[in-house]
């Protein structure tokens, strides 16, 4: 069997497309404010990135960049000028922050209707008890990707590696939610191979290079890997080794170009959700 690659780009340009359309029916269009504390070089392209992307939307989008020695207090101000500013409508704090800050307390901060992150304790348990509203974007891409198989979920066993806040955990809820029998694995699972032999869908969120292997994935599985490593030689690897996997499942995502490319369209789909909300005036 040979899988299918799923195009995380192309599933994100049509998602794109369709946030377009929909923003330009209201009155002002979405306003997303980007805060970058310090320079770490892949922030800055993943910030970048997302201000093209806003920017191609018609999106209004502002960046600010506060210097690495920003102290908690000057941080929460910001937020707080941000939370207060009615042409924002979603605010996305880029993690990881310098070590310094405390990053709960700061995501905590951000008023929950423009958490277009959904990383806040709000978000959080709004998906939690199935009412998910703002959804943390890696998650909700890779659940437009799954859709895109056309994989019937109901009744399915779908395996999550990984367990953080930002991935793991979110998207095992969301699984759940569509009716999917969800095991999640962590780093003190035993034998996790054995138990990804039972998916039917398997997502891979560890930051482990290439750590699921063709004999970890049961026959005509989908595999969606989450993982962006950087190797040696500069180039990005997943967490699945892609080439030998494609040999078994029966769709698959490649790295770079697969969940990646819709983190980001989730992030204005998210944006435009928000703003719907405050030009709507819905509680
Ligand atoms: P974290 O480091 O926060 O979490 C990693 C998770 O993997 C933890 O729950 C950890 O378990 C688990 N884990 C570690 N080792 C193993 C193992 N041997 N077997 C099973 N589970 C293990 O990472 P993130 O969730 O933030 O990110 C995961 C990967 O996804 C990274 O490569 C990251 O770069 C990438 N990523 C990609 C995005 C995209 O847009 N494509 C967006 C966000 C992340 P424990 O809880 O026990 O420590």
């Amino acid at each position: 069997m040979s899988a299918v690659r799923i195009d995380g780009r192309q599933v994100a340009k049509g998602l794109n497309r369709a946030t377009r359309e929909r923003a330009l029916s209201l009155t002002r269009p979405p306003g997303l404010a980007v805060v970058l504390v310090g320079e770490d070089p892949a922030s800055e392209v993943y910030v970048r990135r997302k201000g093209i992307v806003a920017g191609r939307l018609g999106f209004q989008h502002q960046q600010l960049t506060l210097p690495a020695a920003t102290t908690q207090d000057e941080l929460h101000a910001v937020i707080d000028t941000l939370n207060a500013d009615p042409s924002v409508d979603g605010i996305l704090v880029q993690l990881p922050l310098p070590s310094h800050l405390d990053s709960d307390a700061v995501l905590e901060s951000i008023h929950p209707d423009k958490d277009v992150d959904g990383l806040t304790p709000a978000s959080a348990g709004l998906l939690a008890i199935g009412r998910p509203l703002l959804v943390p974007c890696t998650p909700a891409g890779c659940m437009h990707l799954i859709e895109a198989t056309g994989v019937d979920l109901s009744g399915a066993h779908a395996v999550v590696l990984g367990r953080s806040n930002i991935v793991g955990r979110p998207i095992a809820r969301l699984l759940e939610q569509a009716n999917a029998t969800v095991t999640v694995c962590h780093s003190r699972t035993k034998h996790p191979e054995r138990i990804t032999r039972e998916a039917d869908v398997l997502i891979a969120a560890v930051g482990r290079p290439k750590m699921v292997g063709a004999d970890w994935v049961r026959p005509g599985a989908v595999v969606i890997d989450v993982g962006i490593n950087r190797l040696a030689d500069g180039s990005l690897c997943g967490d699945v080794d892609t080439d030998a996997v494609a040999q078994v499942a029966s769709a698959i995502t490649p790295v770079p170009g697969g969940v990646g490319p819709m983190t980001i369209a989730m992030l204005m789909r998210n944006t435009l959700v928000a703003s719907e909300r405050r030009q709507s005036n819905r509680p």
